[in-house]
């Protein structure tokens, strides 16, 4: 199959969360069940340029119809990864992807609506016909609109669609003049059926379009799929899943083993394997030299997370002061596009600057991030709530124990040494239910108590939690089966 995603992100390239690594990680298992693959990105001025092999123009002045204009762009090729790569350029206008950061920007939903049409403009004129389109989030909601409006029409109709929901949260929310810029008629879908929004009524809905006018729809875990058609987690999005629920369904993201593997991580100090978990230690001592933690018989429990009231927070905070009382190092990487959230914990890392059990980064930095899977005892994901969570599966593979609370992703995969309903060796992490301070404690208490009290136990929690298969193997397998089927 022939098959492109169009997307606002691509690790390691242009990332800001989960949805960067799922676009790298399915693609590559994609190509190699042999389909061919290809990405459509935004060419940011901030992307990480030492991360693309080859960058050079290949198509010059593609011009996209765009508010009675038409907008000049270049197309620039690359590898990332291996995989092939196209960044959309449009110049002269509005620097929509020069601003030195992704998201945040007043014009989100324009430059994104932007880009969408941009993407199939490229694909008509260079003449590609995938088999499948697969597009990510409400940035790129518009495209399955768009290719049922204009581009079925002119050659692209053999196309599928297949559309991923990573986060609720944020469904891209607009008024007319976007969808009138990119040539959609807007008194056309501004009705309950269409791309209306459920809650907020004179707006339109970018991935409520995407959800109505594509192929398939799909999110990130089984659970999350339950919560968004069943629960607030919707965010108003759950009388439309409900009506397209016979095209939609959960598929629980996998990550990269050939990224995230302490096998062959060239970011950690000391590889090591199921059978030589011994080797973990020499990145513990690593870590603590790096971010001058003292050397001593305690668990480190960390966090590696967007800072942002989604991750819990006020929990993040809470576990801090709780883990320096109960005789553990508490090591935290995060940042957040909030000034005030990072304000916050900086004021937090400032009062605890002469402690020697703690570390606070208030930064994005991938290779410490590697470093902290590996050093730690324990990886924190106190979510309110969670699509998939890539966290909890890179801490697994690296033998580093998951805490987490009872939502979305993390529900699918992290199984309670207590009380799951599992068999032992199938167990691997520490669960919560209550998203308050008790219900963060009753974890911590149980998880620290076991490595404080019952080694030989906490070892055989982090050998179940190497031992588990979160590869893009079954993931890769079950979205070719949802391809071939709406290919038919
Ligand atoms: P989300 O997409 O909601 O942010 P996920 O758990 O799906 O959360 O994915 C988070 C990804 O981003 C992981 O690869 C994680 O290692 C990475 N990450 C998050 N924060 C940081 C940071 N401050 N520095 C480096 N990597 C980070």
């Amino acid at each position: 199959m022939y098959i492109i995603m169009v997307t606002s992100e691509c690790a390691p390239v242009a990332k800001v969360g989960g949805l960067a690594d799922v676009v790298q990680g399915l693609s590559r298992e994609l190509e190699i069940r042999g389909n061919a693959v290809e990405i459509i990105l935004p060419f940011y001025d901030c992307m990480r340029f030492d991360h693309i092999w080859g960058l050079q123009k290949t198509y010059s002045n593609l011009k996209v119809p765009y508010h009675d204009q038409q907008v000049p762009c270049d197309v620039y090729f690359g590898f990332v990864d291996g995989l092939k790569c196209f960044f959309i350029r449009p110049y002269f206008y509005k620097n929509f992807f020069d601003r030195g950061i992704l998201y945040g920007h007043h014009d989100d939903p324009e430059r994104f609506a932007f880009f969408s049409r941009a993407a199939l403009e490229f694909m008509l004129k260079s003449n590609k016909h995938p088999d499948i389109i697969h597009c990510h989030d409400w940035q790129t909601g518009l495209v399955p609109v768009l290719l049922y409006d204009v581009y079925k029409y002119q050659g692209m109709s053999h196309s599928r669609v297949c559309y991923t929901l990573h986060n609720l949260m944020h469904q891209g929310l607009c008024g007319p003049d976007i969808l009138r810029q990119v040539g959609l008629d807007p008194a056309h879908y501004f009705n309950h059926h269409q791309l209306q929004d459920d809650h907020v009524h004179s707006a339109f809905n970018l991935m409520k379009g995407g959800i109505v006018f594509s192929n398939f729809v799909t999110t990130v875990s089984p659970r999350y799929a339950w919560e968004i058609k069943n629960s607030d987690q919707g965010y108003g999005l759950q009388n439309t899943l409900h009506t397209h629920a016979a095209k939609f369904g959960g598929v629980l993201n996998g990550i990269d083993y050939n990224v995230w593997n302490p096998e062959i991580d060239p970011h950690i100090t000391r590889q090591y394997s199921l059978n030589h978990i011994e080797d973990k230690y020499k990145n513990k001592e690593a870590l603590r030299h790096r971010l001058l933690l003292r050397q001593d018989m305690k668990p480190i429990i960390a966090v590696v997370s967007r800072l942002d009231h989604q991750k819990g927070v006020n929990l993040i905070r809470h576990a801090i002061t709780y883990s320096l009382a109960h005789g553990c190092q508490f090591v935290l990487l995060g940042s957040s596009p909030d000034p005030g959230i990072n304000h916050d914990f900086q004021q937090i890392k400032h009062r605890l600057n002469d402690n020697p059990d703690c570390h606070l980064e208030i930064s994005y930095n991938e290779e410490l991030a590697h470093l902290i899977y590996a050093g730690s005892d324990m990886l924190l994901i106190p979510s309110a709530f969670e699509p998939c969570g890539l966290t909890q599966l890179i801490a697994l593979k690296y033998g580093t124990v998951p805490i987490v609370r009872n939502t979305g992703g993390l529900a699918c995969t992290i199984f309670d040494a207590d009380y799951a309903h599992r068999p032992y060796n199938e167990r691997n992490g520490y669960v919560f239910n209550d998203l308050n301070n008790e219900g963060l404690e009753s974890a911590m208490r149980r998880a620290i108590g076991m490595w404080y009290i019952y080694p030989r136990h906490f070892r055989e929690l982090m050998e179940n939690g190497m031992r588990c298969d979160y590869s893009w193997n079954r993931p890769g397998s079950d979205y070719t089966k949802i391809y071939e089927y709406i290919k038919e």
